[in-house]
């Protein structure tokens, strides 16, 4: 457990750090390609970016979410069927919610 917290914190240490360095920076649209097929891309690349932040700020909801479980002492349970989770599930992603069973059957 001791050592999910620790992941847990290097990793919201690593999304804070790329918040920080990156999302300051606006997209940068180049303004001497002003054709069709270049607007698309910069629309593309500015989606793409939009897509990374968003589920940027997913995983730090279910990174706090973990971190809460485990203060609380509720962490390695399935919130499904309250089982024991498989410590390797765990090990793969730290903040897994829903054992494996669950999420195969119920598609979480
Ligand atoms: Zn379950």
């Amino acid at each position: 457990m001791e050592q999910a917290r620790r992941k847990l914190l290097t990793e919201r240490a690593e999304i804070v750090a790329v918040l920080e360095t990156n999302d300051h920076k606006p997209v940068k649209l180049d303004q001497t390609a002003v054709g069709r097929l270049s607007r698309m891309d910069a629309m593309q690349v500015q989606a793409l970016a939009q897509d990374v932040r968003r589920r940027r700020q997913q995983r730090m909801v279910a990174i706090a979410k973990a971190l809460q479980r485990i203060d609380e002492d509720e962490y390695g349970y399935c919130l499904n069927c309250a089982d024991d989770m498989d410590p390797k599930r765990l090990e793969i992603d730290a903040t897994a919610e829903y054992c494996v069973a669950c999420a195969e059957k119920e598609g979480l």
